[in-house]
């Protein structure tokens, strides 16, 4: 590849970048197993491109607290995905976070958080979730107003059985954009 071709797709890349995601959807089942990035992601004819991460774990964002999550800045109501196949165990408002839920993973005792949602989402405590359902759509409620995005947790039980924050990043790294 040539330099002006290199510099064309790296241009290219950028206002894609700039231009905020496309709703991705498709009829796609996934197994238990399986984990599905937790936004919509950007397609490309050279596949997904994921959203910029805009805080990090332990990051300092608005608040002066540790920051028990990953920023994933997006446009306001972009879809968002339940990452894996288990259930709901919690939607709420809260001052911080805005409409959020939390979803338990079936298959390893895992949990992943969303806030900052647009809205209160239709699902309840106790529905099932398939990995990669649609669980809601992206906002900027709670302290994240004026910059929409969503924060996004992670939690395992330890040996007590108390949930404890992870870092997401590594696997969202991982995760394949739903598509
Ligand atoms: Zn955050």
């Amino acid at each position: 590849m040539n330099r002006k071709v290199l510099l064309k797709n790296t241009l290219l890349m950028i206002a894609l970048l700039a231009l905020g995601f496309v709703s991705v959807d498709s009829q796609t089942t996934y197994a238990a197993t399986n984990r599905v990035y937790p936004t919509a992601c950007k397609k490309t004819k050279a596949g997904f491109i994921k959203p910029s991460i805009i805080s990090r774990w332990h990051e300092e964002c608005r608040l002066p607290v540790v920051h028990m999550g990953t920023d994933i800045g997006i446009p306001k109501k972009t879809p968002l995905y339940a990452v894996c196949t288990g259930k709901v165990v919690s939607q709420k408002y809260g001052n911080n976070g805005g409409y959020q839920m939390t979803i338990s993973c079936d298959d390893d005792q895992t949990s992943a958080f969303y806030a900052h949602m647009f809205e209160r989402t239709s699902l309840k405590q106790g529905d099932k979730v398939l990995a990669g359902q649609k669980i809601g759509i992206s906002g900027d409620t709670g302290t994240a107003k004026g910059i929409p995005h969503l924060h996004f947790g992670r939690m395992k039980k330890d040996t007590n059985g108390d949930l404890q924050y992870f870092n997401p990043e590594p696997e969202l790294k991982e995760w394949k954009c739903k598509g």
